[in-house]
């Protein structure tokens, strides 16, 4: 029918009700068009320039350097505007709703940042948005929850099940399911059936797009290593892809340990779930042995996701992507580091991509590695975990 592939290897596809096969065909057809579409190229850029700030620093990092052991690069995804690198997808993803006539976004949020992003891109694109919150959540994140009802954006309360992120995603695909004609379900990360993954990987692939000309125009030539922190993977895989096909560029990701690996408190979907069905596509996720999924855990909200996109389990299957997980407490000592040593205030996410850093100290000191700092941490100060660490540190 002249659509894209659905699958990565085994894994990906469409595995949805059949309420949801003709809006995801309908998308799918929509975005490989849009792709082709010089206009729609233009319109982004714009936007990616003069409303997100793109394109973002790729910062040499000196002190960092010097305490690593290898020269170390930020990429520097907390500059954008709200503070993360989910705007690149929502902007994207808006950007193409209109063009398909629609005039509402739906969508799902857990610690509230893609809810957030949602919400950014509505005001400004003139959409209604429906945000699907769990109770607790709700209860968790009131700043963020304030921050959306400004930007204009209805929020729904979730009172089923744990009254989270899990269930604040049937609701809004409920919802999508209920109101195709009108409604543009936008998705956060490169998760989900096809074509979310395809579509959340091209839009963030600006981030790797902008890193590879940067730091060929810095050192004259590729970085030895890219580390991107992963929680459903869309940072990771769009720093990532553009570097795919270079195999001497070592590509890192970090899953969150939580309280380690054995504690049974973590969100490590690669090294520690198996495959199966999950929110709509063949993937790996953290599961019981009848193939229930399993709550997560991380400090950090944004990884805290049971599962992972398609694309990043293939190539870790394929070896190309090789992952490691990190705790909470070296989270932590990486958030404490960034900011004494670079004046930074990273996300805990991001802070996970660091600690690898940190953990791997014997480096050659003429290596380079970039590393994807995703979000601003300005989000984490209410964390007691993060305040209690610097008392003690006093
Ligand atoms: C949401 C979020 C993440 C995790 O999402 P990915 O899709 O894996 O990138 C990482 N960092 C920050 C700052 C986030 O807000």
């Amino acid at each position: 029918m002249g659509l894209s592939k659905t699958k990565y290897g085994q894994f990906g596809g469409r595995f949805v009700p059949e309420t949801l096969m003709e809006p995801l065909l309908e998308l799918e057809r929509a975005f490989l068009a849009a792709r082709r579409d010089r206009d729609f190229k233009k319109e982004l850029d714009f936007y990616f320039k003069n409303y997100c700030g793109r394109p973002t620093p790729l910062y040499l990092a000196r002190n960092l350097s010097r305490r690593y052991g290898l020269k170390v690069y930020l990429k520097r995804e907390d500059l954008n505007h709200t503070g993360a690198h989910k705007l690149n997808n929502c902007l994207g993803q808006a950007l193409l709703a209109r063009r398909m006539g629609k005039k509402r976004l739906v969508a799902e949020t857990g610690a509230g940042q893609h809810g957030l992003a949602v919400a950014t891109v509505a005001a400004i694109l003139n959409f209604d948005c429906t945000i699907y919150m769990g109770e607790r959540d709700i209860k968790r994140q009131s700043e963020n929850v304030r921050k959306m009802e400004l930007l204009g954006a209805e929020l729904v309360e979730v009172s089923a099940g744990s009254k989270t992120l899990k269930e604040a995603t049937s609701e809004a695909m409920r919802d999508w399911a209920a109101h195709p004609q009108d409604s543009y379900y936008l998705l956060g990360s490169a998760v989900g059936p096809h074509p979310y993954p395809l579509i959340v990987k091209t839009f963030q692939s600006v981030i790797g797009l902008e890193t590879k000309k940067q730091v060929l125009k810095e050192e004259g030539r590729l970085p030895d290593y890219l580390v991107a922190c992963i929680g459903g993977g869309s940072n990771a895989i769009g720093l990532f892809y553009p570097f795919l096909s270079e195999d001497r560029v070592r590509l890192i990701g970090v899953e969150a340990a939580g309280k380690g690996s054995s504690s049974g408190h973590h969100a490590l979907s690669l090294l520690r779930g198996q495959t199966g069905i999950f929110h709509g596509a063949y993937t790996r996720f953290i599961q019981d042995d009848e193939g229930q999924v399993l709550n997560s855990y991380s400090i950090s909200a944004g990884l805290d996701y049971p599962g992972v996109g398609p694309e990043i389990a293939f190539l870790v299957q394929k070896g190309r992507i090789e992952v490691s997980g990190v705790t909470d407490e070296e989270a932590l000592i990486a958030f404490r580091e960034i900011a004494s040593g670079e004046g930074i205030i990273a996300a805990l996410e991001s802070c996970h991509a660091l600690a690898w850093l940190d953990k791997h100290r014997n480096f050659t000191s003429d290596r380079i590695a970039v590393v994807n700092l995703s979000g601003s941490g300005l989000k984490d100060l209410k964390n007691r975990e993060v305040m209690d660490g610097k008392k003690n540190n006093e």
